[in-house]
């Protein structure tokens, strides 16, 4: 069995010519599959040998809708996915004046332990497919209603550390004969795996790459990012620095603001100095709260901003949406998760 939804249009060609069937069906096929169909019995145009004959060698992923809660504050939806091997992964609609974005997953868990991070607490139990990563805007789009205009990808899980699954769905989403959903309105969130952010340098892609930075020494970073223990914030930079030489995009740095952690006048002025010459823009971000977490939100992020801001680097407050349905960093799994450990403890799942 074959996860129709996860191949390109070419191995969908070469899969439909091994069936026999005639070349017109690849677009007949691709189309409904992007479209949401939740049956190979939905899709009218096709013979009806060619759907049993999908039904026989493919697996159609549809994610169940597990929770779905709708904010009152400002009309943010949020979902948690039931996968086909009753895992979950949440995605977030946002609506803003300029059209609707999505928030998607990209793996089940995560393993890069951020010190503030929900999705990190248990590890990481699997990679998404394409497909998954797919449905989540698929499906999103279909039951919400709401037409999808851009793509962040800062939900669930390290992206660069599902690169090839990541790159396909890219390709998949952008496609003019699926959700046509273009390049630059597609953002790419990581924490800084260096050796990937060269790899996708060298594709050349018009997304919005966003670093995690959440510091600007690496004392601080460390504490707050395992991941920076391999790498440090000059290679990083440098990786950063490359990254704009190679692609002319402006790179956009996320900075958690952590109380008496990372918001120091001497850390912002760091900050500045690091980015002094590089275009590039900054996107401060209020700490959601994690239960299990000591970190506290810092009550010095305007003061940090125009500090910033005095010293010529661009800085913005990332706006709160969803505050009243738990619309962060996998909060909603995370709940799901304890209510399930309440109830069969045993099935739990050892760290990593
Ligand atoms: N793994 C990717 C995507 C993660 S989520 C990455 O590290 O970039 C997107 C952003 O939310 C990241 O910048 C992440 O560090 C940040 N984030 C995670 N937990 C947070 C919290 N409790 N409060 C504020 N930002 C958080």
């Amino acid at each position: 069995m074959v996860e129709i939804k996860s191949m390109s249009r070419e191995e969908l060609a070469a899969f439909l010519k091994e069936l026999g069937e005639p070349k017109f069906r690849e677009k007949q096929v691709f189309q409904w599959l992007h479209r949401g169909v939740e049956s190979f019995d939905e899709m009218t145009n096709l013979s009806k040998s060619l759907r049993e004959k999908l039904k026989e060698n493919c697996v159609l992923t549809v994610p169940k809708v597990a929770r779905k809660q709708i904010s009152k504050m400002d009309g943010t939806v949020k979902y948690l996915w039931e996968l086909s091997d009753g895992n979950c992964v949440e995605s977030v609609v946002m609506r803003y004046k300029h059209g609707n974005t999505i928030c998607v997953s990209s793996e089940v868990g995560c393993l890069m332990g951020c010190a503030f991070c929900a999705s990190t607490l248990a590890g990481l139990v699997r990679r998404l497919t394409a497909a998954e990563i797919l449905d989540q805007v698929i499906f999103a789009q279909k039951d919400s209603g709401l037409p999808i205009n851009n793509i962040v990808m800062m939900g669930i899980g390290e992206p660069l550390d599902n690169f090839d699954n990541v790159l396909r769905f890219l390709q998949l989403v952008n496609d003019p004969d699926g959700l046509n959903i273009g390049m630059r309105h597609i953002s790419l969130s990581t924490c800084g795996l260096v050796d990937k952010i060269d790899r996708l340098a060298e594709l050349d892609l018009q997304l919005t790459l966003s670093v995690s930075l959440h510091a600007p020494d690496d004392e601080t970073r460390c504490r707050l990012m395992p991941v920076n223990k391999a790498v440090g914030v000059d290679k990083l930079m440098q990786t950063c620095r490359n990254y704009f030489k190679k692609t002319g995009r402006r790179i956009s740095y996320e900075y958690a603001m952590v109380d008496g952690v990372n918001d120091s006048d001497a850390q912002a002025d760091l900050l500045v100095k690091l980015l002094k010459g590089q275009p590039g823009h900054v996107n401060l971000i209020p700490l959601n709260n994690v239960e299990e977490s000591p970190l506290k939100p810092s009550r010095r992020v305007r003061e940090f901003q125009n500090r910033l801001e005095r010293q010529g680097v661009t800085a913005t407050v990332r706006r709160k949406l969803g505050d009243d349905i738990d619309a962060a960093c996998g909060q909603l799994r995370r709940k799901e998760m304890k209510k399930n450990e309440a109830v069969k403890p045993a099935q739990r799942r050892p760290n990593r």
